[in-house]
């Protein structure tokens, strides 16, 4: 058993923070928001007065915040490096930009810290679920100690390389699934137009060559994938506001080291007009409606 603290129980970490308390570690939390703490402190959880406070006598400190300059502002500037016990390792899960995430991880090295960014994959329902993928960077020390814990939260624990290289791993796969659902309603839609059903052609290319996990997994037409948020009229699932967020965040990742993403790019573009037509909420794969020319 761990003694751990939790900074930012929202969405995300609230279910993470609660299967931490059900594995028997010990949970000491804390958020801006007393309405998201409050489940956790239910489920046995400690509150902690400030971010510095609980981590005062944590094993293992963990963050799950909306973006860069919110974890910039918990670990740096008198943070949490400031505050932190000898010896206790750091995790980041949230989805923030590389920069930053090197920012930390450097500012953590010198303070003689630990430190793992590991975003994840999953969602909500992962969360709850104890299933998230996580994609981890820093030292081989650091993944080896952040394993066990990870493990009471995820499914599969992958060592993407080094400082930062969690948050480019998921940076890359989600500009791949942006690109992907967009290419799969296009299809879609145009089968539509040209008079195909959607179940006869969701067979067709589901298994030739143009399938995905876009298509199998998460068909953005109901039907064919009953679990799929195509069937829930686009409620619950990937919010198209997280799906641009990471859309934007490759795209800056990408302009740092010169790489060429025309489709990321025009993919960011085209989920930022979704969301502007009043989508932002809804589930990412809702982009069909606005390739039918119906959002
Ligand atoms: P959320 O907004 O529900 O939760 C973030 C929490 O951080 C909020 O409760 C907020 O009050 C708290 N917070 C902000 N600044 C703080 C501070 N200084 N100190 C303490 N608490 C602070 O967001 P979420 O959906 O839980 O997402 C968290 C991260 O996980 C994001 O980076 C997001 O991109 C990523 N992510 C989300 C999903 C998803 O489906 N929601 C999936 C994968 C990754």
């Amino acid at each position: 058993m761990s003694n751990i603290a939790f900074i930012g129980v929202g969405n995300m970490g609230g279910p993470m923070a609660r299967n931490l308390l059900k594995a028997g570690h010990q949970v000491t939390a804390f958020d801006l928001s007393d309405a998201v703490l409050d489940p956790v402190l239910k489920a046995g959880a400690r509150k902690g007065a400030s971010a510095n406070a609980a981590v005062k006598d944590a094993d293992v400190v963990i963050t799950m915040l909306p973006a860069g300059h919110h974890v910039r502002a918990v670990y740096l500037d008198n943070g949490v490096l400031g505050a932190a016990k000898k010896g206790a390792l750091l995790i980041d899960s949230s989805t923030i930009d590389v920069d930053s995430a090197r920012a930390v991880h450097t500012a953590a090295e010198k303070a003689g810290f630990l430190f793992l960014d590991a975003p994840v994959s999953g969602g909500t329902g992962g969360a709850e679920a104890g299933t998230l993928t996580f994609m981890c960077g820093g030292s081989d020390a650091a993944f080896e100690q952040a394993k066990p814990v990870l493990e009471k939260m995820g499914k599969k624990i992958a060592h993407a390389g080094g400082p930062g290289a969690g948050q480019a791993a998921k940076i890359c796969n989600n500009m791949m699934l942006g690109i992907s659902m967009i290419g799969t309603c296009e299809a879609l839609a145009l089968g539509e137009k040209l008079g195909l059903e959607a179940q006869k052609l969701f067979d067709i290319m589901s298994t030739s060559s143009g399938q995905s996990w876009s298509l199998t997994t998460y068909c953005p037409v109901p039907g064919p994938v009953p679990t799929a948020p195509s069937n829930r009229d686009y409620a619950g699932g990937f919010a198209t506001a997280l799906m641009l967020k990471d859309l934007k965040l490759a795209q800056t990742a990408a302009q740092s080291v010169g790489a060429n993403t025309p489709l990321g790019a025009e993919a960011a573009q085209l989920y930022s007009l979704f969301a502007a037509a009043g989508n932002a909420g809804i589930d990412f794969s809702g982009i069909i409606r606005m390739l039918r020319g119906k959002a």
